[in-house]
């Protein structure tokens, strides 16, 4: 195999980090250029605001973690990671009621992002060929002197004296992994290329958090509370994540003297420009109104340790950079720079995970001089690693009432209809239960829900309920 040499990787959150991984394995030298300089412990920084709001971690990406960084979940658990049963410790409240609860292998553990991000960074920063240039914003994009391919990055240092001074920086491969506001799409327009096409779903979701201390004296059954909305009869939930207890400044979280202090983060979440206030009484008011007292009531037992923080810009859009046809190769973009998804799914870090596998599986195949024809190909790789996370997060978007450009398909009437069932069989049937909870995971395409066993539970269930119906008169 041809020599790689240099990779860069423009942005050091979750996708940056998990990609600059996987390229580590492939190439002599991998750039990570981050314009925040990384706070020294588990802290929340100005480029990834989101780190104060939950961040579950689907198993798959939890088990991709662990490939590219054996031992990660021990180190974490030893942080003060809390570890779940997803089936057994979580109370998960469907529109059709609590759902059955079951011992499973479906551990998950869960911590706060500041955790998750800084252990990640101290694990990739022992790589030897691996760099991170902080403080450093890039700026734009260079291209060959044929215009076929990006070569590398201008960029900028905080630190610099002179502050329109601009440097340039070389690699074989760029990839952005700058998030949300990416300006890739305009560096491209800047060098002639054709930006990509975009699609955006917005159910116009508000999401806030906070971070509470538990009563010392609850006594509940669960871990885990997960009260989600339920489009369209239901556009507001909420939940409580379990996260590692707190730590005095200056010490690190595994000097912390009882590392069992767990926290909560407590969000509440509204749809169709439902948004949940930030103040103190219209929070409460909120969480009252949820189909369960439960929220409200452990949250007015509990201490509130934080602010109330608001992200209200909740919209799912998609770069389709693989439909690019004339666009310069060597470049690609992962994250949210290329499929930004609501976040109250809790999909997106899942997906960082996945696209770091798919550059992973590529480059054991393939030269870097196949990027010069193969880029395209690259990127429509990539395409699919984000492919069931967007469906299943427009497919519930759509279900608001107001989300504009609702297709309205008889396919997507029934895949609505076939959802509900499901909802309703999941009170009571471990099975269906269990593979919703592996689809939701992205353990199994969600074409698994129409396994045979599935769909004839939907229709042994649809039945009797027609006839139950009809005993008492109703049809
Ligand atoms: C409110 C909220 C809650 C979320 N909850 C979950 C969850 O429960 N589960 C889940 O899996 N995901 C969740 N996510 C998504 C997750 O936080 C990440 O956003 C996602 O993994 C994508 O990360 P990213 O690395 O692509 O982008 P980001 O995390 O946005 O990071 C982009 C990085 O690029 C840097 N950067 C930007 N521009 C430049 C530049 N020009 N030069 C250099 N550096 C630059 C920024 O400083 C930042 O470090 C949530 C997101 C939000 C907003």
């Amino acid at each position: 195999m041809q020599h790689k040499k240099h990779a860069l990787v423009i942005g050091g959150s979750l996708a940056g980090l998990l990609v600059g991984r996987s390229l580590a394995n492939h190439f002599e030298r991998v750039t990570i250029v981050e314009r925040d300089i990384y706070p020294d412990q588990p802290a929340p920084r100005k480029g990834v605001p989101h780190s104060r709001f939950p961040h579950s971690l689907m198993l798959r990406g939890q088990q991709i973690l662990e490939q590219f960084f054996p031992g990660l979940r021990a180190e974490l658990v030893a942080e003060g990671a809390i570890e779940v049963d997803s089936m057994k410790d979580m109370a998960f409240l469907t529109s059709a009621g609590w759902t059955t609860r079951c011992s499973s292998d479906l551990r998950l553990f869960t911590c706060s992002r500041d955790l998750l991000d800084w252990r990640i960074r101290h694990r990739l920063a022992t790589f030897p060929n691996v760099q991170f240039l902080q403080g450093a914003s890039v700026t734009g994009l260079l291209t060959d002197a044929e215009h076929t391919k990006i070569v590398g990055v201008s960029l900028h240092r905080r630190a610099s004296s002179t502050p329109q001074s601009t440097e340039e920086l070389y690699a074989d491969l760029i990839v952005d992994a700058s998030g949300k506001a990416s300006h890739a799409p305009q560096w491209l327009s800047a060098l002639g290329y054709d930006p990509p096409p975009e699609t955006e779903v917005n159910a116009f979701v508000g999401y806030v958090a906070r971070i509470y201390q538990p009563p010392a004296d609850l006594s509940v059954d669960w871990k885990l509370l997960f009260v989600p909305t339920a489009p369209p009869q239901r556009q507001r939930g909420g939940a409580i994540l379990p996260i590692e207890g707190d730590f005095s400044e200056g010490e690190t979280a595994s000097q912390c003297s009882d590392p069992r202090n767990t926290r909560w983060i407590v969000s509440l979440v509204g749809g169709n420009r439902d948004y949940p206030p930030t103040d103190e009484a219209g929070f409460l008011a909120f969480a009252r109104s949820l189909p369960t007292p439960i929220l409200a009531e452990v949250i007015e037992q509990a201490t509130p340790l934080t602010p109330i923080y608001a992200y209200y810009g909740n919209e799912n859009r998609l770069r389709h950079y693989d439909q690019l046809s004339d666009s310069p190769a060597h470049f690609i973009a992962v994250g949210h720079a290329a499929c930004l998804l609501n976040p109250t799914y809790g999909q997106a870090m899942t997906v960082a995970a996945l696209e770091a596998m798919t550059l992973d599986q590529f480059f054991q195949h393939h030269a870097i001089d196949d990027l010069n024809h193969h880029t395209r190909h690259l990127r429509q790789q990539l395409a699919k690693a984000h492919r069931e996370a967007w469906l299943v997060a427009t497919g519930v978007d759509y279900r608001y009432r107001n989300t504009p450009g609702k297709p309205i398909s008889a396919a997507t009437r029934f895949v609505s209809w076939y959802w509900d069932q499901l909802m309703e069989l999941m009170v009571d049937q471990a099975r269906v239960y269990r593979t919703f909870m592996e689809v939701l995971h992205l353990l199994k395409p969600s074409i698994a829900l129409f396994q045979p066993y599935i769909l004839s539970q939907v229709v042994w269930h649809r039945f009797n309920k027609r006839l139950r119906r009809l005993r008492i008169g109703l049809d």
